[in-house]
């Protein structure tokens, strides 16, 4: 980290500064994006994007917190209404992706020794049952091998659900105000997929 740092300060913040200096004093981004924490995920990479476009929330899993119980673990429904009450972004991403361990404690079982872990994965247990109730969700037609990977696209959809539930987003989407954007990263193939509400399929986008 301190070696990057030191490499940042020299090499690329000359670069930045012109961008940061005009983003001082405010934020004003487009988009709310809510992601993993996992260390292969760079939202900035994956959508071409720099300082002050994206506003993120990285957490175990990208879930967001049922709005009826939202107040006991407030940190995501903070940011939401924040950006979408506040500083008005025009979409809200949900980002999963493949081989997510949060997904994987889902099917396996958390470690006994982490409660802390084990409390926060409750809240993607309603998109455990989605999956179990639900027919796959597909990418260009086809089911993902993996149930792992299968979890993940069926998070993605119930996490969008969920911020529907907020009144925040709803009042701005219902307004025309607001996209909500369904994303999967497929880590290995270093592919973004984006979900298509009138198909019902996430789609690769081209090369
Ligand atoms: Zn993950």
């Amino acid at each position: 980290m301190r070696r990057g740092a030191v490499e940042f300060q020299r090499r690329t913040a000359p670069l930045l500064k012109p961008t940061l200096s005009r983003l001082a004093d405010t934020q004003s981004p487009q988009t709310l994006f809510i992601t993993c924490g996992d260390a292969r995920i760079v939202p900035n990479i994956i959508t071409t994007s720099g300082p002050g476009d994206l506003f993120t929330v990285r957490n175990i899993g990208n879930l967001v917190p049922d709005h009826q119980t939202a107040a006991e673990d407030a940190s995501v429904g903070a940011a939401v209404e924040f950006a979408v009450g506040v500083l008005k972004v025009r979409e809200v991403v949900v980002c999963g992706h493949s081989s997510c361990g949060a997904m994987k404690a889902l099917l396996d079982g958390a470690p006994h020794d982490a409660p802390a872990l084990r409390s926060w994965l409750r809240h993607a247990e309603a998109s455990r049952a989605r999956a179990a109730a639900r027919p796959p969700v597909r990418i260009e037609g086809r089911p993902l091998p993996s149930e792992v990977d299968q979890l993940a696209l069926h998070n993605v959809l119930e996490q969008l659900d969920r911020l529907r539930a907020y009144p925040t987003v709803a009042r701005a989407e219902s307004r025309g105000e607001l996209d909500l954007v369904g994303m999967y990263f497929d880590v290995g193939d270093a592919q973004v997929h984006l979900y298509d509400a009138r198909t019902g399929l996430f789609r690769r986008l081209g090369r």
